[in-house]
This record gives structure tokens, sequence and C-alpha cells, in this order.
């Protein structure tokens, strides 16, 4: 149910959109309006439509939904799940853009707050309800975060944008360390909590945040979430947008004068819902049994894709999505063939992956032959598409490079180091995409200061041609409480070089 000032806000955007078709009102002007809803123009002058996708986690009937928009008359040229594990629509005609909203707002997709100066999807470690390495599931705080905030209006007229994640250890795969506000799992005396992280983020100045509380109980986690949006909206840079991320704010002030204003707008909030989260049972998809007619890739498919869980008799499996893009077609087959298995929720990484969270071990032969039946490689038999980079100049307006270009000559230098070495290709796939990430201007959306290897692009006159090149950073190590962001070197290399420090960093 839409609230009273989203309904005005969605009339605003149709009056806006209408205007700007009649060409009353420019791009800019409707960017105004449109970018809090997620809602931007391409470089090729089509629009993306950003889909909220809470924790990552997409249910069987969100997938539904997004497909049945997809094949709708919308003439939408793709999908794309993003580093942040939200799904856009991109190359859609403006006339397209208002119906897809109603669309998505009737079958119950999020849109409200999708960009712009609002807070951004909540993130979450993809491996959360699975891994026995997690102290418990933070998907179920991540919706509760979305739940409350999306009616707290200061969250949608910011300095800038707010980002959130949680982490379910100190392994921090959700990078909750470089975030505005950054959760990280923890239990103490059998009490589930979260040490608190504050004021990193990436992008010009990437940083650390700083860990502002060691143990906050989880109950408690809409009072730091409600402090840090009231301290941002009264204090945040509204004059220099550069300038308006809550880690400049930090900086401005100092840790511990930081610190001290935090601690007085968390002592602020005294009337907040607390958060009780029982734990969850989760379901084991089982695809059946098939017969194997090549045992040996099946094998390699396994390394590559499967994990332990902590459910006896099941697995985790990635599904690997080349360039984490749908056509609309690829995208319909996908969710037919997930109809029988309902159940089987997909958990998007940031990675621009997909993962099932429980398969039944002995039905993997089942869900092989799923994904042998279906019209896109999802097996991580080449490393084509899977290196990580932001959309791109293509695409992106104020984008530098081509990140996709370069992400896949990446790819093919990947591929031929492992030409002959099937089984060190399939044990090191998943280290090795995790590990590089290409970013295609200073903004850092590919999330490179990150990665160990990390290629951020931008364009320099050589010998009198503008030439693209990357800076090439590296070392990150994102953990709890020692966080320590890639080294940029000082010397940058001619973006076609890209295939040679690929392979010097695996040699
Ligand atoms: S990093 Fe730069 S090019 Fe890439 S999506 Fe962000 S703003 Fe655009």
């Amino acid at each position: 149910m839409l609230s009273e000032i989203n309904k005005t806000e969605q009339l605003k955007l149709q009056d806006d959109i209408n205007a700007f078709i009649a060409g009353e009102i420019s791009a800019t002007d409707l960017k105004h309006t449109s970018a809090p809803f997620g809602i931007y123009q391409q470089k090729n002058g089509k629009f993306m439509v950003r889909i909220r996708v809470t924790g990552g986690l997409l249910t069987f009937k969100q997938m539904q939904a997004i497909s049945q928009i997809l094949n709708d008359d919308f003439n939408i040229g793709f999908a794309h799940l993003t580093t942040r594990q939200n799904i856009q629509l991109h190359d859609v005609p403006i006339e397209s853009v208002y119906g897809i909203v109603e669309k998505a707002v009737e079958l119950g997709l999020i849109f409200r707050g999708g960009g712009g100066n609002t807070y951004r999807n909540v993130m979450v470690s993809p491996e959360s309800a699975f891994s026995d390495k997690s102290f418990f599931n933070v998907q179920p705080y991540a919706e509760e975060i979305q739940n409350f905030v999306y009616n707290y209006d200061k969250a949608y007229a910011l300095p800038r944008k707010l980002k959130i994640s949680i982490s379910c250890n100190d392994e921090d795969s959700a990078l909750a360390t470089i975030q505005d506000l950054g959760l990280v799992a923890t239990i103490q005396n059998g009490i589930k909590g979260f040490k608190v992280f504050v004021a990193g983020g990436m992008g010009r100045k990437s940083s650390v945040g700083v860990k502002l509380i060691d143990f906050l109980p989880a109950t408690e986690i809409l009072k730091v979430v409600s402090a840090i949006i009231e301290l941002f909206y009264d204090h945040g840079n509204r004059e220099n947008r550069n300038l308006a991320r809550i880690r400049f704010l930090r900086e401005k002030l100092g840790n511990e004068a930081f610190a001290e204003l935090f601690a007085e707008y968390v002592n602020k909030i005294t009337d907040y819902p607390k958060v009780d989260i029982a734990d969850q049972k989760q379901n084991i998809t089982d695809f059946g049994s098939a017969g194997i007619a090549d045992n040996n890739a099946f094998e390699l498919w396994k390394t590559r894709a499967t994990s332990a869980t902590k459910s006896e008799g099941a697995v985790s499996v990635e599904l690997f999505v080349p360039n984490g893009n749908f056509t609309p077609k690829q995208f319909e087959e996908l969710t037919a063939k997930f109809e029988k298995f309902s159940n089987a929720a997909l958990q998007l990484t940031a990675t621009q992956n997909l993962i099932i969270p429980f398969v039944k071990t002995e039905s993997l032969s089942g869900l092989y032959n799923l994904l042998n039946d279906y019209s896109v490689n999802l097996k991580g038999e080449s490393f084509n598409g899977l290196v990580q980079s932001c959309i791109g100049s293509k695409f992106c307006k104020i984008g530098i490079l081509d990140t996709p270009y370069y992400a896949e000559k990446a790819s093919e230098a990947l591929d031929n180091y492992f030409v002959g070495k099937p089984k060190e290709q399939a044990e090191n796939l998943k280290e090795i995409i995790s590990s590089i990430k290409i970013s295609g201007c200073p903004n850092s959306c590919g999330a490179h200061p990150s990665a160990k290897l990390g290629f951020q692009g931008m364009k320099k006159k050589i010998d009198g041609v503008l030439t693209d090149i990357f800076f090439i950073s590296e070392g990150a190590e994102i953990k709890a409480d020692e966080a320590k962001l890639a080294e940029q070197q000082a010397e940058f290399i001619k973006a076609d070089l890209i295939a040679e420090s690929i392979k010097n960093w695996l040699n």
C-alpha cells in the first residue's frame, strides 16, 4: 500500500515524464523527480529503471513480476543484476517508464529510494542464510530496515545517498566496513548483535568506516538506522555535493567529535520499533535426479558452483550470469524453469550472479540438467562476462570508460591462462571473480577500492591522443576491525594492457 506522500511523488513523476515527452522540461529537470525512484537517462537517450531487491533476496513471486514487466509491451532492452544486489531494466523508452513504475508497484516491487539523495538498497552477505560461518541470517534485518525506512520521509531528502549493508561475520562479504552505515553480525553471551561501523564509503576519497559500537543488540538495529538518518539529514553538507557523504562530515569534525555527535543522536532516539527475528526454517530445494552424459564436466561444475551449507544434505549453488544480464526472453525462460521449484528464492550477489541457497545434494544432477537445458550458460565454464565491472560509459552518462569492453578483455586473459587446466579453473573461479573489479571513473560503482586487483578508468592525452587508461590498485583486505582499502599505484597503464596486468597478477 503506498503512503500519501508516495502517491504524490508518483503523480509528480507521471506529470514530469509527460512534460519531458512533450518537450516542456529538460532531462536535467526530469532527473530531479526521477532519480529518487532509481530512474536515470542513459547516454543513448533511453532510460534505466532500477528495481530494489531488499537484501538481494529475489523470491519466485518477484521473479515472476519482473519477468511479466520485461515481457509486457514496454520494449525493454535487458535486465541487469547490479553490484548492490538490485535489478536494473535497461534501454527503456521514456514512453514506457511510467507504465513500468505503475505495474511494478501493483506487483509489489519497490521503487522509492532507488537513486538520488536517498537511502539505497540494503545489501547483505549473500552467504548469510546458508554458510556455517555465518553467525545468523542477516537478510531478515535488511527487510526490517526496508519496511521501517520506506515511509521515513527524511530518508528521501538527504544531502546525498546513504548506503547501508549487513555482513554475517567478520569476513565482511557485504563490505559493511566501507558503507555509510555498516553492521557486522556477532554474538555475545548468546545474544545476537552487531558491530556498528559508520562513515565509510567508496567513491572520491574512499575510506574505511570507524567502529562506533562494539555490540549493538540486534533488537536495537532500527535505533541506529534512525540515528544515522537524523544525523545525516541535520549535518550533511547541502552546499557542496562532492563533500556531502557522511565520511566528509567525519573528516571535517575529526573522529572524536564525529563519534560524540553520533552518540548524541543515538541517545536522542527513544521511540523506535524493536526487532525480534526468530530463526527461520530454510527450504531445501529438490531438483530431482537425472542421468549425466559428461561426468567430468559435471564434477568440474560442482567444484565451481557449490559450497557447503549448515544443513546436512544440502549445498548452495551459484549461477554465474554473464555480465549480470538477461534479455526479457532469457529471464522469462529462467522463471519458467524455476516454476516447479518456486520455494527456491534466489540470492543476488555483489558479483552480479545468483545463488540458490539450499539445494538437496542428491538432486544436483537434476539442477545440472536443468541448467544444460537453458539458453544462457550459467555454469561458469568460461570467465567470459564474469569479471565484475560497472555498467560503463556506454550507458552511464557520467562514465569515462566502456568498462564491460575491458572486462571482456580481462576475461579473455583469464580463459587463456587456464587453457588445459580445467581443474584449477574450477577451483579458483569464484575467488578470482570476487578479487578483480573495474570502475569506469573515480565514482567507484565497480567497487574497485575493495578489490585485490582494481582498475579505475580515466582518459589521458598520450602523445597528443586522448587515450583510455586505468589506474591500478591492489591489496584490499576487507575484514571487520582490520579493513584496508586497495592502494592505488602512481603509474597508470593504457587500458588495452589490462590483459597483461591480469596475467602478471596471476603469476
Ligand atoms: S563508476 Fe563511473 S562509469 Fe561506472 S557506473 Fe559509476 S559513474 Fe558510471
